[in-house]
């Protein structure tokens, strides 16, 4: 089972990363920044929009009421009228400028990440699960785009007003501002204890929203298996448990915040009432005039909100940072397969010398002092016990891995140097289960060029035998394969996978054949598909079928990572080894 989330420990970054990783953030969001620039203006002028509110209050108390002026009365209500309809405009223009920006990094983050993940070569989707990977480009980015819609809008908003409540608050009266604040140092414990819990609360909830998540795609892509064994009622135990622990975690989150909340808006109040009585005091002795304590209050009472937005905040830059941070991880892998500057011949023979191979973050060598060469349109069979290698010598010829030591060349030139475009032309692998896309068959087809006209398609389906099959279809190669090709047979979908190499038109086939036996009508197209599309190419094929090993110009037998025997059925027959001891079991085993 693996995890959508990461593990609780992975989310959890040092300060030092977290401050780096803002920083490469940042960098990143240099596209957008006029839109920034533009978004922040916009801030700024809502926020003073907001403050100015008291301030005129204060004036029209002061010198409309107080005086009896009731001209500066209806200009203060004018100004406020007109500063409220200018707070409103810049505030909608703040969210459409951030979400912008917002959304734009977002996308070139995502677009970098599949684009780089598709570049990556097998090794690397052996060390990373498609689970994680998945989780990695839809969980992070969705974590990631709560602070870039609105985390950061809040957070310079909060820090503008802050900044310049309090700059308002000490030119009303320091007397005043020295009052009210004094119930700052219990605010500021206060936010660290619940930034320190919430955080954790927070990082517990996403570690149960993983695994539900991992539980629900399970219980789907594996409900076949289910059923089959119903094992419906077990199935929905278990999700029943892993929901009633995201559940409570919930509920726990929820309980660590409420006190904080509660508890700095009591303390605003008991502000608010200091200021109050404080200011009374001040006004009786003349020191200042009501409209000057009223305007503070109302001030005060504008400075708590976002104080508790920045403790908020805290945990969402920590959690994005984590999710970015995992990015960052991914992003940093360098593809171990990179193309080199040659281009491969027509026409070659394949050599393989003293190839040593290790599977990524494995220890055991697979391959050891493999040496063999296939001729230019010789067709060679892989033959030996399950688990001995074969599959790994395929992949290794196609390149889809590099051996650990040794090298593979056609044409006389290695593989390493050659341009991935022209491998890709030269050397095709038919895996065993093509996988199909989404689309119809002709999309399928498609997909290993994807310029290629409908002609094209016609002649590669046609040269395998397959178009007629596909045509007698009611919408024919524009049928839809629906998802993994599950409206077609087994057969069909092989067939869909051997036309892509006819698409290309190789000069060396690399096959893994099936193991599991097609039912006799379709296993026979299969086969003949096959046969045409082997004509006039180098072909290595993984061989399960005896006629497949029968019609191979040699064997290779590979046994435990080494090759144990090399050469034609009748000199390995001659030789009295492996071999011959596999084709007298075969021979057994043929009914009579
Ligand atoms: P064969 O095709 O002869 O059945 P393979 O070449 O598939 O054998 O596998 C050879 C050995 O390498 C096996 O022990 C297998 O478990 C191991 N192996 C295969 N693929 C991987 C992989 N992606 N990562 C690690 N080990 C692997």
């Amino acid at each position: 089972m693996f995890r959508m989330g990461g593990v609780a420990d992975d989310d959890k970054l040092d300060s030092e990363t977290t401050k780096r990783v803002l920083r490469r953030a940042i960098g990143m969001a240099k596209p957008f920044r006029r839109t920034i620039a533009a978004a922040l203006g916009f801030v700024l002028l809502s926020t003073l929009g907001l403050l100015a509110g008291p301030i005129l209050v204060g004036y029209a108390i002061d010198n409309g009421i107080d005086a009896g002026d009731s001209g500066v009365l209806l200009d203060a209500v004018i100004v406020y009228v007109v500063v409220v309809v200018i707070a409103y405009a810049a505030s909608r223009q703040q969210y459409i400028f951030v979400n912008r920006a917002g959304e734009g990094f977002l996308r070139a983050l995502r677009i970098r990440t599949f684009e780089h993940i598709q570049r990556q070569s097998l090794g690397f989707f052996d060390r990373n699960q498609s689970g994680v990977l998945i989780s990695r480009m839809t969980a992070d980015i969705e974590s990631m785009a709560e602070l870039v819609q609105w985390g950061l809008l809040q957070f310079v908003a909060a820090v503008f007003l802050i900044v310049i409540a309090l700059v308002l608050m000490l030119t009303l009266s320091w007397q005043l501002t020295i009052a009210a604040l004094l119930v700052m140092p219990i605010i500021i414990i206060a936010s660290r204890k619940f930034q320190r819990d919430s955080n954790a609360a927070y990082l517990e909830v996403r570690e149960r929203v993983g695994q539900n998540l991992s539980e629900l795609q399970e219980g789907i892509s594996g409900v076949r298996v289910v059923q089959a064994y119903a094992q419906e009622h077990e199935q929905t135990r278990q999700f029943v448990s892993s929901n009633r622990s995201l559940y409570r975690s919930h509920v726990h989150s929820i309980r660590v915040s409420t006190w904080y909340f509660g508890l700095v808006e009591a303390l605003g109040v008991f502000a608010s009432g200091l200021a109050i009585g404080v200011g009374g005091w001040l006004v009786a002795r003349g020191d200042v005039s009501i409209g000057t304590v009223i305007a503070f209050v109302l001030l005060l009472a504008q400075l708590f909100e976002p104080v508790q937005q920045l403790s908020q905040l805290y945990n969402t830059v920590q959690s994005s940072a984590a999710a970015l941070d995992k990015l960052f991880g991914i992003l940093d892998t360098e593809p171990d397969i990179e193309g080199g500057s040659q281009d491969l011949a027509r026409r070659g023979d394949l050599v393989v010398s003293d190839v040593g191979f290790i599977y990524p973050d494995t220890e055991a060598p697979v391959l050891r002092d493999v040496s063999f060469s296939v001729g230019d349109g010789e067709r060679l069979a892989l033959v030996g016990p399950t688990g001995a290698g074969k599959s790994t010598v395929a992949k290794l010829m196609a390149r889809l891995y590099d051996p650990t030591s040794g090298t593979i060349s056609f044409g006389g030139i290695d593989l390493r140097d050659a341009t991935l475009h022209s491998l890709r032309h030269r050397v095709v692998v038919v895996p065993q289960e093509g996988f199909l896309f989404g689309g119809s068959i002709a999309d399928n087809v498609r997909i290993a060029r994807a310029g290629a006209t409908d002609e094209e398609l016609r002649a590669a389906l046609s040269a395998i035998g397959a178009l007629e099959r596909f045509e007698s279809f009611e919408d024919g190669i524009d049928t839809e394969v629906r998802e993994r090709g599950s409206r077609l047979s087994a057969g069909e979908r092989q067939l869909v996978s051997l036309a892509r190499a006819a698409l290309i038109d190789p000069a060396v086939l690399v096959l893994d054949e099936a193991t599991s036996s097609l039912d006799p009508g379709t296993e026979v197209i299969v086969e003949r598909a096959l046969d045409r599309l082997m004509v006039g190419r180098t072909t290595i094929v993984v061989a399960h079928r005896l006629s497949t090993i029968q019609n191979a110009d040699r064997i290779a037998v590979i046994d435990a990572g080494r090759l144990a025997e090399l050469g034609t059925h009748d000199e390995l027959v001659g030789l009295g080894g492996r071999y011959a001891a596999l084709a007298d079991a075969w021979a057994q085993s043929l009914p009579t």
